[in-house]
């Protein structure tokens, strides 16, 4: 059986607590050897470590861009505190320009972006970037910031160029629900234009809907589903199955798993 990780789901949410058991078993069946598990405000980030005892999950600490309204100013700080054994990287992080629409709003996530990048740094922590219609942007601050731990920008809808912008950065590229779709045929070109190294497989569960789930399904997205995932991305660039599994299995070791934790523990 191959071996799977789903990067980035939300399992902590809600719409799974009465399907979580069974979500898991389901995972187990088909080979997930792992999921992580963001954070995305404080108050969430405070319950990851004790949600993540004894299973596979991996977590992390962050301050997402889309709960502006709830973070308060000292809160990175205390982001710091939070860190044990299963956090392996700061976030999910970063700039949504979709959400912020004035200047104000832009530089209250400039600030929290900034000092979650210098907390990364100082931590010598990876990084799990939330980035949207801000990529360039994005991209010139950790170059300007010699950012050099690495991460994942999560849910890569970009250009190429922009893609290889972050892989310059050395950050990986989280690979999705919006690939699924028929449509996103830039998406699937950068695909496969870049070595498959570059990516790492997620399924934001329970957001993202993939293309072959019904919209009406409840959770619509479930990490139970990332060897699916799986396939179309070997389908897409014409490669075995097993090569995709143990690739993208691989290149999460790699991001996540060297400090401080090591996951090849958590069979
Ligand atoms: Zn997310």
């Amino acid at each position: 059986m191959h071996k799977w990780i789903d990067s980035h789901c939300h399992y902590d949410f809600d719409v799974f607590s009465s399907v979580r058991q069974q979500h898991w078993q389901w995972c187990q069946q088909q080979g997930i050897q792992a999921l992580l598990i963001p954070g995305i405000t404080l108050a969430q980030s405070q319950r990851l470590a004790d949600f993540c005892r004894h299973q596979p999950w991996l977590w992390s600490v962050g301050l997402h861009p889309y709960f502006m309204a709830q973070h308060r100013a000292g809160e990175v700080e205390q982001l710091a505190g939070l860190i044990r054994p299963g956090c392996v990287a700061i976030g999910e992080f970063g700039l949504d320009y979709v959400v912020a629409r004035s200047d104000h709003e832009r530089h209250l996530q400039w600030q929290l972006f900034d000092q979650q990048l210098a907390l990364a740094q100082q931590l010598k922590l990876p990084i799990i970037l939330h980035v949207r219609k801000a990529h360039d942007q994005v991209a010139q601050r950790l170059r300007q910031r010699q950012f050099s731990y690495g991460g994942v920008v999560h849910a890569f809808t970009g250009s190429e160029q922009q893609a290889k912008a972050y892989l310059d950065c050395g950050l990986h590229l989280g690979l999705g629900g919006a690939f699924t779709h028929v449509r996103a045929q830039r998406l699937r070109r950068t695909v496969k234009a870049l070595p498959l190294s570059a990516w790492l497989l997620e399924t934001d569960a329970p957001d993202m809907a993939p293309a072959f789930i019904h919209r009406d399904q409840l959770p619509a997205n479930s990490p139970a589903m990332i060897p699916l995932y799986g396939q179309l991305l070997a389908h897409l660039v014409s490669l075995p199955l097993a090569q995709i599994a143990l690739q993208t299995t691989e290149t999460f070791g790699t991001v996540f798993a060297q400090n401080p934790f090591d996951i090849s523990g958590l069979n």
